[in-house]
């Protein structure tokens, strides 16, 4: 293949420019303005869906530092502990740190590859002190939230959801980003809508929301002279990004079910060979951010194999995320299990994520499967 078959790059639309060029006639191309508001009012509005309640957004330079925020607004102090996904990007976890808190990573369970609850209520056990909970969706898929939520009401714990893979994907109904108390999305490249970069903090609470708002604006003081009283950050959206977002929501239903089509064509193009797709609940929508395959158990072919021969067919495919417990800079930090041993490592070491790329035409798909294929 000469073009490079991606894992998720971009896709635009019209939409994105007009609002672009409103920023730029306007000459409005500072941070905060018209499409700020009106991507955090459209995004509040789609997340609602069909729930009467009100959600209140604040756009962001990107996903990390919404999860940053979240963890300052659960007041995450030095030294406490904060149960965390293990199996997940870096980027969930690392606010934590920036705010002196210690990670105790939860091991993933089979069905959705996210979160288990099991481990989460063993991982009380251990560290009742606990206050804080931060779970990400992986790929797009569900975590289990009915069990989860409940898990936090019971040890009083706060739950930050990052959802920066999960955008539209939805559990019994309800959308992914509205299930913790503060919540967040991405909108870095490869994500189902972007902005080139940035990302958004999401609650059903407004007083929050104001206070993400003066931390994220320089926490500056109401006052005619510049007023500090606490340490605050550059992190707001530009209103011309913001442009780009609100052309891209625009399309967001329609990536969707074009990345669940990617998904359904794997799975039946992969059948009869040792491999399953990502697993979700029947209860779930997921946004099938990316397809995944796990190769049986005692399969002789590694994902790697896989990966390499992909690769010399110009096709880019990456590996599971790494477990945050075997990351060197968490060396020490606990990890908590219910299983006999771990989930995480286990899908790590079978894992791979396929090309998921909207723009791949069904023939790029198929020569995606067979150069697969060709490895068993
Ligand atoms: C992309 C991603 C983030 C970070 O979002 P940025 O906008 O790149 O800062 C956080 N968590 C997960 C799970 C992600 O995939």
């Amino acid at each position: 293949m000469e073009k490079r078959i991606l894992l998720s790059s971009p896709t635009m639309h019209e939409e994105e420019l007009t609002y672009v060029k409103e920023a730029f006639d306007r000459n409005w191309i500072a941070p905060l303005g018209f499409n700020c508001d009106g991507f955090e009012d459209e995004m509040g509005a789609y997340l609602s869906g069909k729930e009467d309640k009100t959600y209140y957004t604040l756009s962001l330079c990107s996903g990390t530092s919404a999860l940053h925020l979240a963890v300052k607004l659960a007041g995450v102090k030095r030294g406490d502990i904060v149960l965390a996904s293990d199996m997940t990007f870096s980027a969930t976890v690392n606010p934590i740190s920036y705010e002196g808190g210690v990670q105790v990573f939860v091991d993933s369970e089979r069905d959705t590859w996210n979160m288990d609850p099991e481990s989460l209520e063993l991982a009380f056990s251990k560290y009742p002190e606990a206050k804080v909970v931060v779970l990400a969706h992986l790929y797009g898929t569900p975590a289990k939230m009915k069990e989860i939520t409940d898990i936090c009401k019971k040890h009083n714990a706060v739950l930050i959801e990052d959802a920066a893979e999960a955008l539209s994907a939805q559990y019994e109904g309800k959308m992914c980003g509205t299930f913790g108390k503060y919540n967040a999305i991405s909108f870095n490249g490869n994500k189902i809508i972007t902005t080139s970069g940035g990302g958004m903090l999401i609650s059903d609470d407004e007083a929050s929301r104001k206070k993400a708002f003066f931390w994220a604006t320089q926490a500056r003081e109401p006052a005619p002279w510049y007023q500090h009283e606490e340490i605050g950050y550059n992190y707001r959206m530009s209103n011309v990004v913001a442009g780009i977002g609100r052309g891209q929501l625009l399309h967001l239903e329609e990536h969707r079910d074009r990345k669940e089509a990617i998904y359904r064509r794997y799975a039946e193009g992969l059948s009869g060979l040792p491999v399953t797709m990502n697993p979700y609940l029947d209860n779930t929508k997921p946004n099938f951010w990316l397809s995944c395959l796990l190769i049986d158990e005692g399969c002789q072919v590694a994902p790697m194999d896989i990966l390499n021969r992909l690769n010399e067919a110009n096709v880019e495919s990456r590996p599971i995320w790494k477990p945050m417990h075997m990351q060197p800079v968490f060396r020490g930090h606990d990890v908590v299990s219910a299983a006999d041993k771990s989930v995480g490592e286990d899908v790590f070491a079978r894992g791979l994520c396929l090309p998921s790329d909207i723009k791949m035409t069904e023939e790029e798909q198929q020569y995606v499967i067979d150069a697969i294929r060709s490895c068993f």
